[in-house]
């Protein structure tokens, strides 16, 4: 009976639907979703893409429970499957020819199926990750400024390698850049590495190279997230290997995303890791209290519950080392804040944070010192300390000077008279023009980028083991035991 297939009964449940929860909720995760099997004790339900299962699953399991329990009249279960357009193309083929394969339902064939019928398909990005909704920061505006270019210029920076710790934005500038691409009229794939495999070992399996290789080789823009998991699956890599020159050379886009710049890379072979370092990398960093605060700022404006400013700003005050968890701190005091009956005061705020206090890390964030810094820049140009505190004019001396002198001021947050200090107290405008000169060349010269990556990529690699010792001066402990008043303790 057509009043209780899966279709109909899912259209009754999203009709509940519709009315119980937000529409912004609605619109991202409901919507294009479809009834696909019932069996009379559990119900599937199709979904585009694994983000849109997972949070079914997790945030809207129970109100889908409720609209469907009270549609089909008694408890069911419900369960979540990603339906991949290209398992549909043949039905989807038939609609958009108008023939209507099953004619009840071609009326509510999701937006998803119905682009697929046309040549170019919708990527499985996550409807959220836009560039719109992106907050650009010091720590992220290269990686932001470099998928703005690819999207602008296709083919012309490639690969661009976005790398990392997690939680960072990786993943969603890929999938920004996806969304950006497709609107362009592009044929987008985006998939995780670890998803390539999969796929690839089940084409192996099922002796369906072809259909796997059309896939992956016959698109405009290839998105790969989480490429560090090649360094484990040889097989894996070198199918990707392919995949990449084929593209490259056909001049279509490849973007990876990984944990570590490629050069760190060392489980991939020495062919794949060149070819990834061969286009433009660029990294994002741990978020600063400006950026923390703007981030809080643009998720709390999407939210029914308004909390004021100085809420926002005692949450970006703590210290937090990913956007992920920042924006499970907001969630938290939002929850939070109904049940004390609606107050955001300061006390309330902290008390909803109380339970991140355990896991932060130490008060303040581990800035690299001048040392650090020298160290770095001086073994990426190949130059020594002697020189760049000296007083040479030569070209080369005087780039890592005045690289050196950027990243202690941006990165390692030292103040401009610090810096004089440090160069053998050179002027105050030598200083800042030094740092504006550097700023400049990083929008128009790729190699003041690369180098300014891989001095980054350095210092977040830490170079001491914990717990080792860094020379301690040898007089510190004697000069502290002869003062009488330490002696008397
Ligand atoms: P990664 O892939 O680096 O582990 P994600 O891209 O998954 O991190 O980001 C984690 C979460 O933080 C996502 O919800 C993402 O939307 C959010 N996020 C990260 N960076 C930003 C940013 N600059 N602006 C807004 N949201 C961000
Ligand atoms: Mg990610």
């Amino acid at each position: 009976m057509t009043t209780t297939s899966p279709t109909n009964l899912w259209a009754a449940a999203l009709g509940q639907l519709e009315v119980s929860v937000n529409k912004a909720n609605y619109d991202t995760w409901l919507r294009e979703t479809v009834g696909l099997r019932f069996d009379g004790d559990t119900f599937v339900v199709g979904a585009n893409n694994d983000f849109t299962t997972e949070w079914l699953e997790i945030r809207m399991r129970k109100v889908i429970l409720q609209a469907l329990t009270r549609v089909v009249g008694r408890s069911i279960e419900v369960r979540f499957e990603v339906v991949r357009a290209d398992i549909d193309d043949e039905r989807a083929a038939l609609l958009a020819a108008g023939s209507g394969g099953r004619g009840d339902d071609a009326d509510v064939v999701p937006a998803f199926l119905r682009k697929a019928a046309s040549n170019l398909r919708a990527p499985e990005l996550h409807p959220a990750l836009t560039f719109e909704n992106f907050v650009v920061g010091e720590e992220n505006e290269l990686a932001h400024a470099s998928a703005e270019a690819v999207v602008a210029a296709p083919g012309r920076q490639n690969p661009l390698v976005i790398f990392g710790g997690p939680g960072l934005g990786k993943t969603h500038l890929l999938n920004a850049i996806g969304h950006a691409a497709y609107a362009d009229g592009k044929h987008v794939v985006y998939v995780t590495a670890e998803r390539f495999g999969t796929e690839f070992g089940s084409a192996a399996q099922h002796k369906s190279f072809e259909k796997f290789r059309q896939r992956y080789r016959g698109c405009d823009v290839l998105l790969v997230d989480d490429v560090q998991f090649f360094e484990t699956r040889p097989g894996f890599q070198e199918e990707f290997f392919h995949t990449f020159n084929d593209l490259h050379a056909a001049g279509k886009q490849i973007v990876v995303s990984c944990d570590r710049p490629p050069s760190q890379l060392s489980g991939l072979s020495d062919a794949l890791r060149s070819r990834l370092m061969m286009g433009m990398q660029a990294d994002v960093r741990k978020p600063s209290f400006a950026t923390r605060l703007a981030i809080l700022r643009a998720k709390a404006a999407h939210q029914a519950l308004r909390l004021p400013d100085v809420a926002l700003q005692q949450i970006a005050e703590r210290c937090c080392p990913t956007v992920r968890e920042l924006e499970g701190y907001l969630n938290r005091v939002l929850a939070h804040v109904p049940l004390v009956g609606g107050s955001t005061s300061p006390e309330v705020v902290a008390s909803a944070l109380a339970v991140f206090a355990a896991s932060e890390a130490p008060a303040g964030d581990a800035l690299p010192s001048a040392d650090e810094v020298i160290e770095a820049v001086c073994a990426r140009l190949n130059t020594t300390r002697a020189d760049i505190a000296g007083r040479s004019r030569s070209r080369d001396v005087s780039y890592a000077r005045h690289l050196a002198m950027h990243v202690l001021r941006n990165d390692a947050k030292k103040s401009v008279a610090e810096i004089q200090r440090l160069f053998g107290n050179r002027d105050h405008s030598t200083v800042i023009g030094a740092v504006d000169r550097i700023t400049a060349e990083l929008s128009t010269r790729p190699e003041t980028q690369a180098d300014l990556t891989a001095v980054r990529a350095a210092l977040a690699t830490p170079s001491v083991p914990a717990g080792v010792p860094v020379e301690a001066p040898a007089v510190a402990p004697r000069a502290l035991a002869s003062r009488p008043e330490a002696a008397q303790g």
